[in-house]
């Protein structure tokens, strides 16, 4: 959506082709942040081992499905390949330049009269373990250097600032830089936005195939072939299958993650808070609803809601804040993963008039406006002051590892 609002103000022609209606995948429950504090890639040298230990202990925030799926096997060689110190320190300035430049441009969004809950009132990491908030404090330096404010505070302190903290929290740390949305509004206020500019919705329209001729794809749906000068392909975590008939492959897997919106709560957090053991975010939201979100199921393609995971996120709900974490909306939402953490933005190789804007894996609100700004230059061919080279999101860069996809 953002993609066709950035290509529409630059006054091109567009048509969303959408199968369900805006909002329909990950982008409808999620926990709304725009957070350049979290900038580390989900590829990070602790992240296998950690990932190793959780896939033993089924209330874990990840879950790895034991079976014998080629695809997935080959996303986590490739994730394994960039757990490195070295992809980390490449990979921040990367996520954190385009975090940044969205925080800019959803504030630009908000002077165009675009309302969607967007609050830029920081972020609190709470931890209930002194090894846990220790280590944090071990990456202090590093978020430093890259220009990340961030405030220490011990357990007092931290309840002091966020009354809702219970007495297990030890220590915290307050980022003042990040923001957060509602993202169903969000969805909605872009979509109506689009249609202002001109966009056509063509809601019920599922692309069945990208048709190759030569260097340029023709996209296939209800047996009708819509040419396009250019295609932009951004369906999440589906990209991977209509991608692969224009014989694109790109390692995108789908990590399917929670949330719970309890409604009529007396009294909100002030900011979001991430209860960092557990891997849950807490984010308030207008109306007086808080939203807790989290869970990784990686390769998991239903939409099934897992009542155990659920409930591990209603218990640590229960053990970091005062909140009674019953009831409420629960949802579900397939995130788009690379292996290397980082979006897919750019032309694959041999293709003339195709656009992949994907694999925004667990940042994909965060990196929605300024993927349709880089979208909307890459159609228009300007590579000046973007805030990274685009070269280092190119669908073509996973291409000499080995994989299937
Ligand atoms: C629990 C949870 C919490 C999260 N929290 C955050 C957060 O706090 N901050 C953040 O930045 N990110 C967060 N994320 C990640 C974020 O939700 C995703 O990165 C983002 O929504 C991906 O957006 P997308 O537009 O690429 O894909 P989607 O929102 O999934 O949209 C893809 C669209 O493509 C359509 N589509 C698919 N195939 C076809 C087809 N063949 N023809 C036509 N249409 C098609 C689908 O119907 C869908 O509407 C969270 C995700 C989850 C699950």
């Amino acid at each position: 959506m953002c993609a066709a609002c950035w290509l529409a103000q630059e006054g091109l022609s567009v048509a969303v082709l959408e199968q369900k209606g805006p909002g329909a995948g990950a982008s409808w429950g999620n926990a709304g942040w725009v957070v350049p504090s979290h900038s580390t890639p989900l590829a990070h040298p602790g992240a296998l081992g950690q990932g190793l230990r959780w896939m033993l202990d089924p209330a874990s925030p990840l879950w790895i499905p034991p079976r014998l799926d080629l695809r997935m096997w080959s996303w986590l060689w490739r994730f394994i390949h960039f757990s490195s110190a070295a992809h980390v320190r490449r990979a921040i300035p990367i996520l954190k330049g385009l975090q940044l430049r969205s925080l800019a441009l959803y504030e630009e969004l908000c002077a165009h009269g675009l309302v969607f809950g967007f609050r830029r009132s920081g972020l609190l990491s709470v931890f209930t373990t002194q090894r846990a908030f220790q280590e944090s404090l071990s990456t202090l330096d590093l978020m430093e250097r890259e220009g990340i404010e961030v405030e220490v505070l011990d357990g007092p302190a931290a309840q002091a600032r966020e009354p809702l903290l219970s007495q297990e929290v030890v220590g915290a740390l307050y980022f003042c830089q990040d923001a957060h949305l509602d993202p169903a509004w969000l969805v909605r206020e872009l979509a109506r936005y689009a249609q202002v500019l001109g966009v056509q919705l063509r809601i019920g329209v599922a692309v069945e195939v990208l048709e190759r001729e030569g260097q340029r794809v023709i996209a296939r749906a209800d047996g009708n072939r819509i040419a396009a000068g250019t295609v932009v392909l951004a369906a999440g975590a589906w990209s991977t299958q209509l991608a692969r008939t224009a014989g694109v492959r790109l390692p995108i897997l789908p990590a399917k993650g929670y949330s719970v919106t309890l409604g009529g709560v007396d009294r909100l957090p002030a900011s979001p808070v991430m209860l960092s053991e557990a891997r849950v975010g807490v984010t308030p939201l207008e109306d007086g609803r808080v939203r807790l979100a989290g869970t990784l199921e990686l390769g998991v393609w239903d939409d099934s809601l897992n009542a155990r995971r659920v409930q591990t996120i209603r218990d640590a709900a229960a053990r970091y804040l005062h909140v009674h974490p019953a009831g409420g909306e629960v949802w579900c939402g397939l995130r788009p993963c690379t292996p290397d953490g980082l979006p897919v933005v750019g032309k694959p190789h041999g293709l003339d008039n195709l656009i992949v804007a994907s694999g925004h894996g667990t940042l994909g609100v965060s990196l929605a406006p300024v993927t349709g700004e880089l979208v909307a230059s890459l159609v228009l061919g300007r590579g000046k002051d973007l805030p990274v080279d685009p070269e280092l999101l190119s669908p073509d860069r996973f291409q000499e590892l080995f994989g299937i996809y």
